[in-house]
């Protein structure tokens, strides 16, 4: 459905000001991709709600004419995961921008979807508080809360899911729904948020959320190591974790891409397997403690350097680029399309997947690099290829498939942290078997005409 009839385009637009409703061929088009190759139907119109009111009519009038709807946040995701694949409404939370109230004695905050991660940490950075997932992009909170988001600092502070309170959510045939509670703690009954958070828009729109905060650390460590193998650099991470120490942050980094970040930002950095890490302390006496067993570890796993007298401003710009990989990535290969991998498996693991995947893309020659979040055991490797070109694009697919059916083989999961969106929708079944048909009931109770984000997370 890409076109709506005179009838249906006036009975929508009465729910919202003029200004908030569009059936323009440029917004439809500019809400039919996110950052991947994943090509929708373009929708036949776009709206922006601001309140909670506005989201249950739209959706109570959608349900009703058998209208598709896909929710849409800041349009980042990696899989398809708001492009809309009937066509139909896209309703774009990104008005619903307002943080409602910061409640610094309590460590939370309520906010509307269409809150931007980094605004939302510059207002509670005020009071000395911050929201830790961090997704490189400048993400919404909606879209981060229905693709349960993490980011590098994950492996000690957790994911989007661990942060979300309570919700205000509307169901697809318009109903008002408000899932969990502002306590810190609550054995009452399912755990409704936690279905929400993760589902993609697929059960509900997200209208308003009250999420935890927690507070700025106040010394940091930074550290860059250098190994001659990936293979040493993801055992030494498997040894941090497993000994105790609590990093902030444990990324993995091939010498491929730091060559582009050297040449980009001019980091300087030697171009060999190498772990940025971040350690966060009460003080700076507790971090030596620390740095010194981090080094011991890191050199019985053949670390040739290990480099922690990071200023302040090396830091941030090393977070910097580690933030902005997938861009220069992409500007280093102009005219391709990405294949972004995101598997996990438990940390022991990790080291097996390293090098089961960096063998892959060698084997086929394909222009490719394996990095990761190797603190969480999450592993990305991004391939960029010419989706016009059917030999290269099916290679790179099958490297996809290879990687993702190993990671699950060794009790993984097919996406760590971008969701099944269109891309991860076949192994469903393979990760979670009778789970999954489980997961289509839910699906069908709460929305059984399909209306809610279709296509996404099941075929
Ligand atoms: C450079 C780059 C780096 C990235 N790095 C990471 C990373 O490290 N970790 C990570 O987790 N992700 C990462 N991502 C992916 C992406 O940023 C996240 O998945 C993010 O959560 C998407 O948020 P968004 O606001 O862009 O949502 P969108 O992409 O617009 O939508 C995401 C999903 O949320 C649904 N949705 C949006 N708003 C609502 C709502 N209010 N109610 C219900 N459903 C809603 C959409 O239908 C869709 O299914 C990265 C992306 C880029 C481009």
């Amino acid at each position: 459905m890409n076109e709506f009839t005179p009838e249906q385009i006036s009975a929508l637009s009465a729910f919202v000001d003029p200004e908030r409703f569009s059936t323009g061929q440029s917004n439809r088009e500019l809400h039919l991709k996110d950052v991947s190759a994943h090509q929708g139907i373009l929708p036949a119109a776009v709206v922006w709600p601001v309140t909670t009111e506005e989201v249950a009519k739209i959706l109570s009038w959608t349900y009703a004419h058998d209208i598709p709807v896909t929710p849409w946040g800041a349009g980042t995701s990696t899989e398809g995961n708001p492009v809309p694949t009937l066509g139909g409404l896209v309703l774009d939370m990104t008005q619903m921008d307002k943080i409602i109230d910061i409640r610094p004695q309590d460590l939370q905050v309520d906010v509307q979807p269409g809150v931007l991660r980094k605004e939302l940490n510059r207002q509670c950075g005020k009071y000395g508080l911050f929201f830790p997932p961090d997704p490189g992009a400048d993400a919404s909170i909606g879209g981060m809360i229905a693709n349960n988001a993490s980011g590098v600092q994950t492996v000690k502070y957790g994911a989007t899911k661990d942060y979300v309170m309570k919700l205000t959510v509307v169901l697809p045939q318009g109903k008002i729904i408000h899932t969990g509670c502002k306590a810190h703690k609550s054995s009452s009954g399912y755990d409704l948020s936690r279905l929400f958070v993760g589902s993609e828009g697929t059960l509900g729109v997200v209208t308003e959320a009250t999420l935890r905060l927690t507070g700025i650390p106040s010394h940091h460590l930074a550290a860059t190591i250098t190994f001659n193998a990936l293979e040493d650099a993801s055992k030494a991470v498997a040894i941090m974790i497993g000994s105790g120490l609590d990093p902030a942050a444990l990324e993995l980094l091939p010498p491929q891409l730091i060559r582009l970040m050297n040449r980009e930002k001019g980091l300087g950095l030697p171009e060999v397997p190498s772990l940025f890490c971040e350690f966060h302390g009460i003080s700076e006496a507790t971090l030596k403690e620390v740095e010194n067993l981090a080094r011991e570890l890191c050199e019985d796993c053949g670390a040739t350097a290990f480099r922690s007298g990071v200023t302040e401003s090396e830091r941030k710009e090393m977070w910097r680029a580690r933030h902005e990989a997938y861009e220069t990535i992409h500007r280093a290969h102009p005219g391709t399309e990405p294949i972004i991998v995101d598997a996990a498996v438990p940390i022991s693991r990790y080291p097996e997947m390293i090098v089961f995947s960096q063998k892959l893309v060698d084997e086929n020659d394909a222009a490719g690099y394996v990095f990761g979040h190797a603190g969480d055991g999450n592993l990305h490797v991004v391939l960029m290829g010419d989706p016009g070109n059917e030999k290269e694009w099916s290679m790179l697919h099958d490297i996809n498939h290879q990687i993702v059916t190993q990671a699950v083989k060794l009790g993984g999961t097919c996406t760590g942290e971008h969701g099944v969106g269109i891309g991860k929708r076949k192994f469903m079944e393979l990760e979670h078997g009778e789970s999954y048909q489980l997961m289509g009931q839910i699906k069908h109770l709460i929305d059984p005409k399909g209306l809610l984000n279709p296509g996404k997370i099941f075929i």
